[in-house]
């Protein structure tokens, strides 16, 4: 049926790169892309290039199980989601692209009396932080997951959940097309398949990288990685205490819409969303080894799928279609680096982990506003690598918890 539409507009031109940028951003993810989008509209940089290795959108971003929300424990944490949040309410407008945000509501179930104590101290933070967050008892979980297993047989019995009402999810690739085509039509040029070997600096400043296209130029660089973090950290200098670890998902056959909801477990351990075609969307924690290979080990796969089971029984034939992995760059206090580093010039944006897409549009607006000024954003400056030797430490494993 395809067959005679031809002649496609494509969606981003092919450049050939430049010799010098004002700014270059090193990785075509999401959190790269919506940098580079946000400098050109916002700060009126357009002479900008963003250096992909493969294509865009092809690292995490479109690896993720897309849950967005904002309920975050600690402060900084939670402004720095909940201006996301904000962005994501008008993003498809924003870059007249269709990202498919659907504010479908994120259960994070409790199943022991420390569970719902926690649960009860975060949503109490959140909406002391304006965010909505509620805590539900098992009741007000059955009402909105009715095929949620409730009931006090369970191994693990529900004993309630804090929701968010305006958290949900959002398509993962269309994220990463809609900012690069915005960017692109605001000048920026995309280079795909251009991977960074290595960075010019001279007396304690970035003036380049070194690519597989040649070298290109700029005194400010911003690295947005993910996985490959602490490879770029080594190329400049200096190292940062980011772990590499696999984190897979999967997919299963697609279902009648049956699953209107996020729900999400740390206790059992998986996390669960019906996608608009179908399938469930599932996903769990990390693999425990260090890795840069894009799969995972089948244990984890299994064990995810224990969790499911042992939530929603319903689900216990359904087949399992695909699953993937990513790597994801973990941090020791499960939060994200935006920072300056050693080397004058460049900044860094990773530590992600787990939770990064969800944080993707927020992320993107401080770090392009930080590279724009010479200065970190206020809502950035608490995830500056100093906190790592002043101990300022942003604690939110129990925020984070299973990954997501
Ligand atoms: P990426 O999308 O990984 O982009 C980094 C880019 O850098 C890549 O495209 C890579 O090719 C490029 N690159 C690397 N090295 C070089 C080089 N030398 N030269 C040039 N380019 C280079 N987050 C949530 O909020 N919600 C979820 O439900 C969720 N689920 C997840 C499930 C899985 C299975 C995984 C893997 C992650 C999940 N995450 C989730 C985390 C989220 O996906 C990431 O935090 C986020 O997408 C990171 O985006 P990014 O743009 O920083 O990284």
């Amino acid at each position: 049926a395809l067959s005679h539409h031809e002649h496609w507009e494509r969606q981003w031109r092919n450049p050939t790169p430049k010799k010098q940028y004002d700014v270059i951003i090193v990785g075509g993810g999401g959190h790269g892309l919506a940098t580079a989008y946000y400098l050109a509209k916002e700060h009126g940089i357009t002479n900008v290039a963003v250096v992909e290795k493969g294509w865009l959108g092809g690292g995490n971003t479109a690896r993720n199980t897309t849950i967005v929300r904002s309920n975050y424990l600690w402060d900084e944490a939670a402004a720095l989601y909940e201006h996301s949040m904000k962005l994501w309410e008008g993003l498809s407008q924003d870059i007249n692209y269709n990202v498919m945000f659907s504010q479908r509501g994120v259960l994070n179930l409790g199943h022991t009396l420390q569970d719902m104590r926690d649960i009860q101290r975060r949503v109490n933070a959140n909406r002391l932080n304006g965010i909505d967050s509620e805590v539900l008892d098992a009741d007000g979980v059955q009402k909105i997951v009715p095929i949620l297993d409730c009931s006090k047989r369970a191994r693990y019995p529900v004993m309630g959940a804090s929701w968010q009402p305006r958290a949900g999810v959002a398509r993962h690739d269309a994220v990463a097309w809609g900012y690069a085509r915005a960017a692109d039509a605001l000048g920026v040029d995309l280079l795909q398949n251009t991977e960074v070997t290595g960075f010019k600096i001279r007396d304690g400043q970035v003036y380049g990288v070194h690519t597989n296209r040649g070298d290109i130029e700029a005194k400010t660089i911003g690295c947005v990685t993910a996985g490959n973090s602490g490879v770029l950290a080594k190329m400049a200098g200096f190292r940062l205490p980011l772990e590499s670890h696999p984190l897979q998902a999967l997919v299963s056959e697609p279902l009648k819409p049956i699953l209107d909801t996020v729900v999400m477990s740390n206790h059992v351990h998986g996390y669960i969303s019906q996608s608009d075609k179908g399938d469930l969307v599932i996903g769990a924690g990390i693999d425990g080894y260090n890795g840069y290979g894009q799969r995972g080990s089948f244990p984890t796969v299994e064990h995810t799928l224990q969790a499911i089971v042992e939530m929603f029984p319903i689900f216990s034939r359904v087949r399992m279609n695909r699953q993937w992995g990513g790597i994801v760059d973990t941090c020791p206090d499960a939060c994200p680096i935006l920072s300056k580093t050693p080397v004058k010039g460049l900044f860094f944006n990773c530590g992600w982990g787990t939770g990064g897409f969800k944080a993707t549009p927020g992320s993107g607006h401080v770090f392009a506003a930080s590279l724009a000024k010479g200065e970190m954003h206020p809502i950035a400056a608490p995830f500056s690598i100093d906190r790592f030797h002043s101990g300022a430490l942003v604690d939110e494993h129990g925020a984070a918890g299973v990954a997501h």
